[in-house]
């Protein structure tokens, strides 16, 4: 596939993330507008809400873009999501009638403010890196064998949609209890052992029936699309917590997500199959769809004071052994109702070698190994003042389909008691 060329010079460019074959749905504000749903394209941001006011989108009785949320629009399903991207298309397009009327409705990215896209109805993170629950038991657990269900169960945990938030909020370093392996009593106070997950979030675009279960082929028809995701992790709050249970205070204290919905028919050309299955999957796991997505993936470390961000990490979401479609299915197979608006974290995704690992227990093995950056400064954990950046995107033919980013900045803990 090749660049669809715009009346918008910034959207030919080949290393834009947001040419015309793209249009992600994000929210912005400005010092005049209310926060509102926006398409990117090139550098600049259509306001949808205005388009829909003059009557050059039309979708249904009701106005759906004049809100923070893409909800509405989700809600309304896959043949109207079709019918908004072919009318983009027509809007945008080199060729496009219709550039006057919609010119005065692109304002430069630079100058609005980007909110969260959606409203989390609720979030679930997964656990489905191959390369990393073997780390994770590498370290953990001294064998990397999987463990006994990881072949056959999309394994994941129930997460809170509360603590969901947009690129560029700080994240407090958060208090929690934690105990020493030689020490009698746990500790409260400042977690020490803060992290990373590199994973990608898929947007459950259409709800499913409390009851009704749902295949992976009609899971695959239902998301929406996908953003970067970063599920911060307190290693030493969770190494405490997490028996018999899993993940609880450790992952709650927050997860960001890049502003920016790329749709899952913009990422369509990039489609990839799972990997080889060791052990059959049970039937109703069976997909006549490639699930995964070709996208390359970075994380880079800035911190605070340094002349600039350092990469530690490039990987490919290919990498997975389990699809979004597959863990959403099985979310849904005993009978739990999916909506729109539901978050599903993939999962860390880390690469067979240690320059595609996705959190920093992996790069520094738990502390063993502290990683080294551009700078010369070393991490193994995150420090007070340390940002984040997760970048991601599809490469086409002399095109990209991307992502932008997901930025975090670790603040310190608060004072308490
Ligand atoms: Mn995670």
């Amino acid at each position: 596939m090749t660049l669809m060329t715009s009346w918008v010079q910034s959207a030919n460019n080949a290393d834009t993330d947001f040419p015309l074959n793209n249009l992600p749905y994000g929210v912005f504000s400005t010092d005049t507008l209310e926060a509102r749903c926006g398409v990117a394209i090139g550098d600049m941001i259509l306001d949808m809400a205005a388009l829909e006011e003059e009557g050059s989108i039309t979708l249904g009785d009701e106005p759906v873009f004049d809100v923070p949320y893409w909800n509405d629009l989700m809600e309304m399903g896959p043949d109207t999501w079709d019918a908004l991207r072919t009318r983009l298309f027509q809007l945008l397009s080199a060729d496009s009638t219709e550039q006057a009327r919609i010119a005065p409705h692109l304002l430069p990215a630079d100058d609005v403010e980007l909110h969260m896209p959606l409203v989390v109805s609720e979030y679930t993170d997964f656990y489905a890196g191959r390369q990393h629950a073997q780390n994770m038991g590498a370290i953990l657990r001294g064998s990397p064998d999987l463990p006994a269900n990881w072949l056959h169960i999309p394994i994941g945990y129930n997460g809170r949609a509360s603590s969901v938030v947009v690129s560029g909020t700080d994240i407090l370093r958060p208090n929690g209890q934690t105990k020493a392996p030689d020490a009698d009593m746990p500790s409260f106070g400042p977690s020490k052992r803060l992290d990373i997950e590199l994973e990608l979030g898929a947007i459950v675009g259409t709800s499913s029936d409390f009851g009704v279960p749902i295949t992976v082929d009609e899971a695959d028809a239902m998301i929406f699309g996908y953003v970067l995701l970063n599920d911060w992790s307190a290693r030493d709050i969770q190494g405490w917590e997490y028996q018999p249970l899993g993940p609880f205070q450790g992952k709650a204290f927050g997860t960001s997500i890049s502003p920016w919905i790329v749709t899952t028919a913009a990422l369509a050309p990039f489609r990839t199959p799972t990997p080889p299955r060791d052990k059959e999957l049970l039937p109703y796991l069976n997909s006549s769809v490639d699930g995964l997505f070709d996208i390359n993936l970075e994380v880079q470390m800035h911190p605070e004071g340094a002349p600039h961000a350092s990469s530690i990490s490039k990987t490919n979401y290919r990498r997975m052994y389990y699809s979004a479609a597959e863990q959403l299915c099985h979310h849904a197979v005993g009978g739990c109702g999916m909506n729109a608006g539901d978050l599903l974290g993939s999962g860390t995704i880390s690469g067979p070698n240690k320059s595609e690992y996705g959190s920093l227990l992996e790069l520094s093995w738990a502390g063993r190994e502290p990683f080294t950056l551009d700078t010369g400064e070393t991490r193994s954990f995150l420090e007070d003042g340390d940002t984040i950046i997760l970048k991601g995107h599809s490469q086409g033919d002399g095109f990209r389909v991307g992502f932008g980013s997901c930025v975090g900045k670790i603040a310190p803990a608060v004072k308490f008691p």
